[in-house]
């Protein structure tokens, strides 16, 4: 590049030796900023004579233009010379973003999910209640989820699952208790274990019924254990849960893997049995299924059923969830509509 005039020349094999010792700060301000060299030399195309104007301000724009380009390629981080920092390839992708090209959030920063929110909460009394805590899984396969459950193939009670199955004859868990197998070989007596996870079922969705939700399983097992330690723990639990004092009632249930089974019962936290819109004018509401481990699931679990007893419950999580906070759709918790979640 070269300028026939003396002002354009000699800014520019100026500014061919500053772009080696200045930051792109300081290049900005000392050519760009409205006291900058290109700003004196732009303004000097009016004082020269009419005949020179044309040609020097070509060279001035021809000038600017250069000096406009390599400052943007050193601002934008493509020419490394001036940049000491090292990039660490491992890291997550804003570490190694200059400030000001991180994306920036708006007001409204996002909030934890309401069965986020209370599956934490939900955990933390179990734990308090000396609980431990293992995670169900999202595929499992026939044994797990029913053989070792007391339900033997071509048992009728299959059908009542709605399971969904891979080509290759996987399950996609329908209920917690596909992890009840595992838990009794792996935990020494007393086993006292709580499991969250997700289920899915094959049915048509509508306000009550969803096709993937999260359950919470829990199996209890020592010697000498009774229903009424089942009845107790499950009330202190849903006591803790709906931060008030309930009376329970028990109805009868079936499952292949508890016996005898239950229907677990409480009476509405919301009206004190008066009735309104949650317990649907009836002053009760079901809450979940539990029972005593069915001797042919514990010895399948390696325990012996002479010597040992033991109770489980599996509830979901989501209808809990919409009881505690008068939700009346279950849809809308898989919804991701922002009016919805903001309430939480
Ligand atoms: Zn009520």
């Amino acid at each position: 590049m070269k300028f026939s005039y003396k002002e354009t020349t000699k800014t520019f094999e100026e500014f061919n030796q500053d772009i080696n010792s200045l930051s792109v700060a300081e290049l900005k301000k000392k050519y760009l900023s409205k006291k900058g060299n290109l700003k004196d030399l732009l303004k000097k195309i009016g004082k020269q004579k009419n005949e020179e104007k044309a040609q020097f301000g070509k060279e001035v724009n021809i000038l600017k233009n250069f000096i406009q380009e390599k400052i943007n390629i050193l601002n934008s981080g493509l020419n490394t010379k001036f940049s000491t920092n090292q990039i660490d390839v491992t890291a997550p992708f804003e570490k190694n973003t200059p400030e000001d090209d991180k994306p920036r959030l708006l007001n409204n920063l996002g909030s934890t999910h309401p069965l986020t929110q209370e599956l934490e909460n939900i955990l933390k009394i179990f734990q308090k209640m000396g609980f431990e805590i293992e995670e169900s899984r999202q595929i499992d396969d026939d044994y797990n989820m029913f053989q070792s459950l007391n339900f033997p193939i071509g048992h009728p009670a299959r059908d009542n699952w709605d399971t969904f199955w891979t080509k290759e004859k996987f399950v996609l868990p329908a209920h917690t208790s596909t992890m009840q197998n595992r838990i009794l070989k792996k935990y020494e007596i007393p086993i006292r274990v709580v499991i969250p996870g997700r289920c899915f079922r094959n049915e048509a969705t509508d306000a009550s019924h969803e096709h993937t939700f999260y359950q919470i399983e829990g199996v209890y097992v020592d010697k000498d254990i009774s229903m009424s330690h089942m009845f107790a723990t499950i009330k202190a639990y849903l006591e803790a849960f709906f931060e008030t004092k309930l009376d329970i009632k028990i109805q009868p249930s079936y499952f292949p893997f508890t016996e005898p089974d239950a229907e677990f019962v409480i009476s509405c936290p919301f009206c004190e049995k008066k009735g309104c819109s949650i317990c649907k004018y009836t002053g009760w509401i079901e809450i979940m299924g539990c029972g005593m481990i069915h001797p042919h699931v514990l010895k399948e679990g390696g325990i012996d059923p002479k010597k040992y007893s033991g109770f489980a419950w599996g509830f979901g999580l989501d209808r809990l969830v919409m009881i505690k906070n008068g939700i009346d759709d279950i849809r809308k918790l898989h919804s991701g509509e922002l009016e919805f979640l903001d309430q939480f």
